[in-house]
């Protein structure tokens, strides 16, 4: 196809029309909030609510394929516009990933180990999950949540009260708190054909539940990476993936935890957009519209920082210090904003 529907009008969807307009294909934008971050470099932008089944048809017959970078779009628009375009990755992928309880036992079933957990959907099944699993540990709702929103850390048993106020008594998954030595991700993707292609799994560093710096290499035994990569092939041919997937792994002494996986381009893939030919962004696009996978060989080692919220004031600095600047045209700098990224090249590959 050659217009690219978009669900969401952040700085994701953002990068991937910058990529797009590269690849001399245009995208359509689809978001609620008026003047998104892609709608100033999109070729269009419908601002209409999930709930306007007529704005979603007309959207869905103005292009050739509809990808998202919001996840959590209503079904009911989903049902909408997968009856005239295909919605790359797959429906199958999104309603596992929206569902911290569904996405734990799809990720069993797949062999994979994943944090101890328990569901709970009462203060007495937060009760008999404490006993269960014990602490510390870490209610979090099992859906919506991002940026570490949605979660309550329980340190001691008698706290539990003021975890299920924090989470507001929505339905929730009680995990055990698993103590990594690192986290790593790895940005995987899957054609149309079922060809495979990761990206070097990066180092993630989180602050407040929020991902601060990613950094290639991750510098951990070449062996665990290979894993790592090797369970993301195993994501992506389970849910017979389209698109970009980004899988986050916690490094334990037994080996691999998935924590969660998006299936979506990634902050922690951001790096890819200067240590590597083809970005993350450009082979999310190259897979939904059917073209082969690019070559996603790093050639460089890069740190990648998020500016987030008044960071965004280093921006001079920045700028002058030589460094790949992403803004993302947001006005506003709110505290935990991600405002936009800075890519630093530390060496060769
Ligand atoms: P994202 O923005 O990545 O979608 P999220 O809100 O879905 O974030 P998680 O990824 O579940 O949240 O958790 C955020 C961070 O909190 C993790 O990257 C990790 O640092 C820490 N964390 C989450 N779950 C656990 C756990 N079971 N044990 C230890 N640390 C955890
Ligand atoms: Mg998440
Ligand atoms: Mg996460």
């Amino acid at each position: 196809g050659s217009v690219i529907g978009i669900l969401g009008g952040g700085q994701l969807g953002r990068m991937l029309a910058l990529a797009a307009a590269r690849l001399g294909l245009s995208c359509h934008i689809y978001d609620p909030a008026p003047a998104p971050p892609a709608a100033q470099v999109a070729a269009a932008c419908t601002t209409a609510d999930w709930e306007d089944a007529e704005a979603l048809e007309a959207f869905a017959r103005a292009v050739d394929v509809v990808t998202y970078e919001f996840e959590n779009v209503p079904t009911a628009a989903l049902d909408r516009i997968e009856a005239i375009r295909p919605i790359r990755p797959n429906r199958r992928a999104l309603a596992t990933s929206q569902d911290r309880l569904t996405e734990k036992a799809f990720l069993e079933d797949c062999g994979l180990a994943v944090a101890p957990h328990a569901a709970v959907s009462s203060r007495d099944e937060l009760g008999a999950a404490l006993e269960e699993i014990g602490t510390p540990s870490i209610l979090k709702t099992r859906r919506l949540g991002y940026d570490g929103k949605g979660q309550a850390r329980i340190t001691d048993p008698a706290r539990a009260d003021a975890a299920w106020e924090a989470v507001s008594g929505a339905p929730s998954v009680l995990e055990g708190f698993v103590e990594f030595g690192a986290e790593v991700s790895v940005i995987g993707a899957r054609g149309v054909d079922g060809q495979v292609a990761c990206f070097d799994p990066g180092v993630n560093r989180h602050e407040d539940g929020i991902l601060r710096t990613t950094t290639v290499p991750a510098g951990l035994p070449v062996a665990l990476l290979t894993d790592a990569v090797l369970l993301t092939g195993k994501v992506l041919n389970a849910l017979d993936y389209v698109g970009v997937i980004g899988v986050e792994l916690f490094v334990t002494p037994g080996g691999l935890v998935v924590n969660e996986f998006a299936p979506r381009v990634h902050n922690s893939g951001h790096w890819t957009q200067t240590g590597c030919a083809i970005c993350q962004f450009e082979q999310h696009v190259r897979a939904i519209c059917g073209w082969p996978l690019g070559d996603g060989a790093r050639h460089s080692d890069v740190v990648m920082e998020n500016l987030i919220g008044a960071d965004v004031d280093r921006v001079p600095e920045l700028a002058a210090s030589g460094a790949a600047l992403h803004l993302y045209g947001k006005a506003e700098a709110r505290p935990g904003r991600k405002m936009g990224h800075v890519n630093r090249i530390t060496g060769p590959a």
